[in-house]
């Protein structure tokens, strides 16, 4: 039979496979299996030359039981329903996991952000809000950037908002810059929660992080500030970085912050001074302590997993592995720290950013990254805890917390 690799149709696999193992009957997995409400959005705008360019977007809001819908947007060549759909699905075992007070959603638009100017990637931005308006806000479905948004387009989102509704409204959008609403820690969130499950899992398995080598696949927001704190933090030794163009490998450590800037300048990590260019394929089957996803989906598959040479494997990638991949990898011993407990930092601190924009009170960076370690670690050893009893992987350990709150929620409302 051939490998399930369609994003939403693996999200559905993973829930089907969670209620059995908790003994729910199919009228529990029909109930969860779908978004609440799903839009397709067309984007019709004037490029720069003049030329007239329609774009598609989405917005999938997955599950509202817990609280408003949270979830970043994504603006890639390769953007699709099936994937936007899956996110917003695991958006809300994310938030379950973590147990924030928050629901799951999506969105995204299929566009190519690298090649457009400023001015084009705010209409485009705008006129996502104008179409959403309706179904968005700060007490229904609240977005946040992800893949190749960022900061300045939350702002501008946010203005795009507030002037439909003419008022102040910081919280329909999280990830803003620090000026407009925005806090303290926000950029780093996802790459300081997934290494604080990385120092709970490398205390399980008994792994000294001094020295310990580490992995990052794709140098992005969350790749290259893992590799960051991976070495600051905890003087792991990292050993090869990647992006879209390619891989570089140094068995003797690359210093992560000289890759930051290096990709910086050039728009990639390939090149760097000292270091041997090899594969993304490559680099995933490196021997090392720590593997980290932090690119796209679909990167460890039935096809490499029996090649896979780590101890751990902090998916902060959203959907890095398959679920044939999950079985190979557990039946090895690879701890993995599946992708909606290891990348929930992000949206954790975005539920902080929320609060503060509430309050209008703002927390120091240290303060915000002490709740953000007491929500993971806590996080982390209830996944371990349900994997135990469950005689499980993590991801499994993690589905069966997260079904858990979201059904009790739907129980409490009369839904179920
Ligand atoms: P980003 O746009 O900042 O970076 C993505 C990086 O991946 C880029 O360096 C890009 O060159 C690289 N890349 C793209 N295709 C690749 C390929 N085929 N092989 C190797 N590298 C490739 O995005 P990000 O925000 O860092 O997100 C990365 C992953 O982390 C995504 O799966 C995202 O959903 C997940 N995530 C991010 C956040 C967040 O707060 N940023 C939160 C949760 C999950």
């Amino acid at each position: 039979m051939s490998e399930i690799l369609d994003p939403f149709k693996i999200s559905q696999k993973q829930l089907s496979d969670a209620c059995k193992l908790a003994n729910y009957d199919s009228e529990i997995y029909t109930a969860l299996s779908e978004p609440e409400r799903f839009v397709e959005i067309k984007l019709t705008m004037k490029m720069d030359d003049g030329s007239l360019k329609t774009f598609k977007g989405f917005r999938s809001q997955y599950n509202s039981a817990r609280g408003p819908m949270k979830g970043g947007i994504r603006w890639h060549p390769e953007e699709s329903a099936s994937l936007v759909k899956a996110l917003s699905a695991w958006m809300t075992w994310k938030t379950a996991c973590v147990d924030i007070p928050l629901g799951g959603a999506k969105g995204g638009i299929i566009c190519n952000p690298k090649e457009m100017s400023n001015r084009e990637i705010e209409t485009l931005a705008r006129s996502y809000i104008r179409q959403l308006a309706d179904i968005i806000g700060p007490t229904i479905d609240v977005p946040a950037p992800d893949v190749y948004t960022n900061p300045q387009i939350m702002a501008w989102m946010m203005d795009e908002y507030e002037k439909i509704v003419r008022h102040h409204a910081p919280s329909v959008i999280t990830g803003k810059p620090l000026p407009l609403g925005g806090s303290a820690g926000r950029s780093i969130a996802t790459a300081k929660g997934g290494v604080f499950t990385v120092r709970e899992a490398a205390k399980d398995i008994g792994l000294d992080l001094n020295g310990a080598t580490a992995v990052v696949q794709g140098y992005g927001n969350a790749g290259s500030w893992a590799a960051k704190l991976l070495k600051d933090d905890y003087n792991c030794k990292i050993i090869a970085v990647s992006d879209s163009r390619g891989g570089i490998y140094d068995r003797d450590g690359i210093d992560p912050h000289v890759a930051a800037e290096f990709k910086e300048k050039t728009r990639t990590v390939v090149g760097l001074k000292g270091t041997k260019e090899i594969s993304n394929e490559e680099l995933l089957e490196l021997e090392c302590d720590i593997l980290v996803p932090a690119a796209l989906e679909n990167v460890i598959t039935r096809k490499n997993a029996n090649n896979i040479n780590t101890k751990i494997i902090a998916e902060l990638a959203n959907g890095p592995t398959t679920p044939d991949a999950d079985q190979t990898l557990f039946e090895k011993g690879v701890l993995i720290i599946p992708d909606f407990l290891c990348n929930a930092g992000g949206v954790t601190v975005s539920y902080f950013e929320m609060v503060q924009g509430y309050y209008r009170y703002f927390w120091t960076e240290k303060e915000v990254f002490e709740a953000l370690d007491r929500v993971m670690t806590r996080a982390y050893r209830s996944t371990i805890e349900q994997s135990q009893k469950f005689d499980t992987h993590n991801r499994m350990g993690a589905y069966m917390i997260s079904l858990e709150r979201v059904l009790t929620a739907m129980r409490l409302r009369g839904w179920i």
